[in-house]
């Protein structure tokens, strides 16, 4: 049987078992010095001062966070667009807000400023966009129009760990950002999230609401100090626990020096499926980046005419090769109450597919993932005009 080649895998070996080992035998596995370490490492990454972040358990939790943060509530409307994921749109509707839907292009999947703008009314109060397949979107344009109007941009940049407009980190460029290091994501930690909160208050108050709404009177010097008992303590909301830990942080340390090199093959197999994919009839592959724009080659996904993306998933799985569609459209679930028509996302998630990327896919791996879609596609549209086309554009390439 022929080994499976997966969507998204992680990159975890040697160096993070002796990281773990590492704090076993400190004896202290629970939040410290890990943890700050990552923090710390992390605002370095994105150019921010270190008090403007707060990890925790997941981009999900602090996704909920920030929706608290920004006081969404009953009455308010959040935008989002439709090719979200689910914990987004649970984040919104969980606080008794209505998520809105908006557009996106329907070749990059992202939403331009004016499907952003198309659905702001009056009760907007925030926006939440992501990036997706790690590309940076329309971001830079987004965050002025949320300026001009006084709304709150919240940026869900979980796969968008490395990506840039002009040297600016994504998530960086709102009032608010997330990541995520779950188990599928570039930089794994497991289980885990970043929470960047612009404004130094709101960021202040983060931690707190990650860790019950507890108020730190005192530490112990201080209450041996005071003749005080370090026990007691005051709690400023009704909040959760929701902090990550020193196992999973020391990997994110370790995961997070290895970034530039997991970008760098993600780069070099998206420009080997670009080579050799083009060219193939019926088959379009990602757009090309605008100038300045980087992006962290999360996903690779490729466009399919004539209606055949899922018969193509199926045949690719029988030939040992998963793919997927991410993210299946939130104005579609009824619970989120939307009666939106979105014609560019629905075209898109009807013909859109995620071919394998991660970072320990070798190149046998990228050449017979290639070789499978091209004979799928020329089986299923049933001319081998594209093939020769194609064939012909590798070797010229
Ligand atoms: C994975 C993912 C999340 C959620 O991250 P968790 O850490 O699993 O909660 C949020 N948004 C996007 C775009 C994602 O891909």
């Amino acid at each position: 049987m022929v080994d499976m080649i997966n969507v998204f895998q992680p990159s975890l070996g040697e160096q993070e078992l002796a990281a773990v080992r590492e704090v076993f035998e400190s004896n202290w596995v629970g939040r410290g010095e890990r943890a700050n370490e990552f923090e710390a490492g992390f605002a370095r990454h994105i150019g921010v001062g270190r008090e403007h972040v707060t990890s925790v358990n997941s981009c999900t939790e602090a996704t909920f966070i920030a929706m608290e943060l920004a006081g969404v509530g009953p009455g308010s409307e959040v935008v989002l667009p439709t090719v979200s994921f689910v914990g987004a749109g649970n984040a919104i509707a969980s606080r008794g807000a209505q998520p809105v839907f908006c557009d996106v292009d329907p070749r990059t999947l992202n939403p331009t400023v004016a499907d952003v703008e198309a659905v702001l009314t009056p009760r907007t109060k925030a926006v939440l966009i992501l990036h997706y397949g790690g590309y940076p979107g329309e971001v830079a344009q987004i965050a002025q129009l949320c300026r001009d109007r006084g709304i709150l941009l919240i940026e869900d940049a979980a796969i968008a760990i490395a990506s840039r407009v002009d040297g600016r980190p994504c998530g960086t460029f709102g009032d608010m950002g997330v990541w995520s290091f779950d188990h599928g994501k570039i930089v794994v930690t497991v289980d885990g999230g970043m929470l960047y909160v612009r404004d130094p208050e709101l960021a202040a108050r983060a931690p707190k609401l990650a860790y019950f709404g507890l108020e730190q009177k005192s530490g112990y010097d201080q209450a041996l100090r005071a003749r005080t008992r370090w026990w007691d303590f005051e709690i400023s909301s009704f909040s959760r626990r929701s902090v990550t830990n020193d196992v999973l942080t020391a990997i994110g340390n370790v995961q997070l020096s290895r970034l530039p090199e997991f970008i760098e093959r993600r780069r070099e197999i998206a420009r080997r499926y670009d080579s050799g994919l083009a060219g193939l009839d019926g088959l379009l592959c990602p757009p090309p980046l605008p100038a300045g724009h980087e992006s962290s080659y999360y996903m690779y996904w490729v466009q399919f005419e004539g209606g055949i993306r899922d018969e193509i998933a199926r045949d690719l799985y029988e030939r040992g090769i998963y793919t997927t569609f991410r993210y299946p459209l939130l104005h579609k679930v009824a619970a989120y109450g939307s009666g939106a028509l979105l014609p560019n996302a629905e075209a898109a998630a009807d013909r859109t597919l995620l071919l394998p990327m991660h970072q320990a896919l070798s190149d046998a791996d990228v050449e017979r993932t290639i070789e499978a879609v091209r004979e799928c596609v020329s089986e299923r549209l049933g001319g081998a005009g594209g093939v020769k086309l194609a064939v012909a554009d590798r070797r010229a390439g």
